[in-house]
């Protein structure tokens, strides 16, 4: 098994490693091609003087100009810090600091433009540097536009397995964003468990539609499918318009992503024919049975959940592909990972009691930059990974993830998963969307609130969603507020804030 980026991919075979669509003269990259880009982008790192342990932001779209950066600092013992490129200067300073970044990368014209990562930049004496794809020249073009603080240049090396090769920050769900330094080892290891839990090989084609500057896109989307010798195709981003064209265009059979596009996706016009999808992989958020159903019966493909964080370099358990069963409302079995259930005191509880999910595994993280507070309290005496959700196992050893533990609802004293709650409402038939959260309460401490989003030409009174639930939910699970709203807030990768859908309901006039 390979152990660092570089052996990962064969560098000489000629066969469709990534596809650009939106490139008018239709970009295919083959792996041999890649590779060759790769080592003038890490050549051309040395000469600025990016050494072993360099910080490296980048931040670019999904296109080649991303991938080539990324391996190519990778390749170069250096760290690559994706981010979004859309973050405004404030977002990009709290990041370049908190790792130091040596170098931000840009798209062409940003420092001409003084976009807020350059603005950024200069406030830390990073240096910045441009890059774009070169087509008469055959490379991805990369110039030092300001130097900050490099000087000189250094050789060019090899990566270590032990390295560092990566590293996000958390998505900042419950507090401070966490960053996450991942290793060669780290990655490739998560690689080779998507890998075999989803039977990946060279006759695969990935639609990928997920950000790269996440694991989710990173690892699932991009790198598993390289490492298995398939096709990526990467378009700009995610668009319910051009997504079934271009699937169909370039023979995709599979793609992954959050709950949130599978659903733009089933609201959006399906092609005629289905194209054959071998699987739908959905993850990072829950996905609600509800939907779990409507999207295998619409587009005739098993959906698989799965369940992923930022420190475990993604991926931990999954459902498996048939002929295995596949269960909705559950995120599967660990794959290549142990998943064991612990209570407070960190002793395993019996199948079907909740815990806390914890984990070890070769893919997670050794801990947190610069946070020993968290590093402590995250990992038991054995070295398993405390996930900070709550979940079970069902009878046949599926997980079952319950809430987070810092999101669970507590009406006094009776813990309430939001996620239950949420799915009893978002099965009714007029739902599109539902999230509940703790309000604060006199009697309680705490109650059950819940905002939802009612299908487009739809109505439905709080009664009728009462009565709805009480089917499923007991009495004191059932939300006593209610709210109305067009638009659910997220993050950039789709998920729910709980405590952000909170504040902005709270605020609504009643
Ligand atoms: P922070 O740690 O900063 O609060 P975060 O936990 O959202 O942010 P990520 O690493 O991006 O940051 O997300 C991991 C979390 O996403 C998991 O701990 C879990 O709560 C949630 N998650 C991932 N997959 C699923 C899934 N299939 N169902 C439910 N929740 C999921
Ligand atoms: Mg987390």
């Amino acid at each position: 098994m390979a152990t660092t980026l570089s052996n990962s991919f064969c560098p000489k075979s000629q066969s469709e490693a990534v596809i650009v669509p939106n490139d008018a003269a239709g970009l295919t990259i083959s792996y041999e091609h890649l590779n060759r880009l790769i080592v003038g982008f890490q050549e051309r790192l040395a000469s600025f003087g990016i050494n072993a342990g360099s910080a490296v932001s980048i931040a670019l779209p999904n296109n080649l100009e991303f991938i080539v950066s990324f391996l190519g600092v990778a390749a170069q013992r250096s760290i690559a810090a994706p981010l979004n490129p859309a973050y405004k200067q404030s977002e990009f300073e709290f990041y370049i600091d908190d790792i130091k970044s040596a170098l931000v990368i840009v798209p062409r014209g940003a420092v001409k433009a003084n976009a807020p990562a350059v603005r950024a930049a200069a406030r830390y004496g990073a240096a910045v540097a441009e890059t774009w794809w070169c087509p008469r020249q055959d490379k991805i073009a990369l110039e030092l536009l300001v130097p900050g603080n490099l000087k000189g240049s250094a050789p060019v090396v090899t990566a270590e397995p032990d390295d560092v090769a990566l590293v996000l920050h958390t998505s900042g769900t419950t507090g401070r964003p966490k960053a996450v330094p991942l290793t060669h080892r780290n990655l490739t290891r998560t690689m080779e468990n998507i890998r075999n839990t989803y039977k990946l090989s060279p006759q695969d084609r990935t639609y990928l539609v997920m950000p790269l500057f996440h694991v989710h896109g990173l690892l699932a989307g991009f790198l598993a499918p390289l490492a298995a010798g398939g096709t990526v195709i990467v378009p700009p981003k995610f668009s319910a318009s051009t997504f079934w064209r271009d699937f169909t265009h370039h023979r995709a059979n599979w793609y992954t992503a959050v709950p949130t596009i599978h659903q733009i996706l089933l609201k959006s016009p399906l092609p005629n024919p289905i194209p054959k999808i071998r699987f739908i992989r959905s993850c990072s958020s829950p996905l609600s049975p509800t939907t779990f159903h409507q999207l295998e019966e619409a587009l005739k493909a098993p959906v698989l959940e799965a369940y992923a964080m930022t420190e475990a370099a993604h991926q931990m358990t999954s459902n498996p592909l048939p002929p295995h069963q596949r269960k909705p409302g559950t995120v599967g079995l660990g794959q290549g990972v142990e998943v064991k259930i612990l209570d407070d005191a960190g002793k395993e509880v019996a199948k079907g009691k909740e815990g806390e999910i914890c984990i070890r595994g070769v893919n997670v993280t050794k801990g947190y930059i610069n946070n020993p507070s968290a590093n402590e309290s995250s990992f038991t005496k054995e070295g398993f990974f405390r996930t900070g959700d709550q979940g079970k196992l069902d009878e046949d050893g599926y997980v079952v993830i319950t809430g987070r533990i810092k999101e669970l609802i507590n009406r006094g004293g009776e813990k309430i998963s939001p996620i239950e709650v949420d799915n009893a409402i978002s099965a009714h038939p007029k739902v599109a969307e539902a999230v509940s959260f703790a309000v604060d309460s006199e009697l309680y401490g705490q109650e059950v609130a819940a905002a939802v989003v009612v299908k487009p030409g739809q109505s439905v009174s709080t009664e009728e969603l009462k009565k709805f639930v009480s089917e499923k939910l007991s009495k004191f699970k059932i939300p006593t507020q209610w709210f109305f709203t067009e638009h659910m807030p997220k993050t950039a990768t789709g998920k729910i804030q709980r405590r952000i859908v909170a504040e902005a309901m709270l605020k609504q006039p009643k």
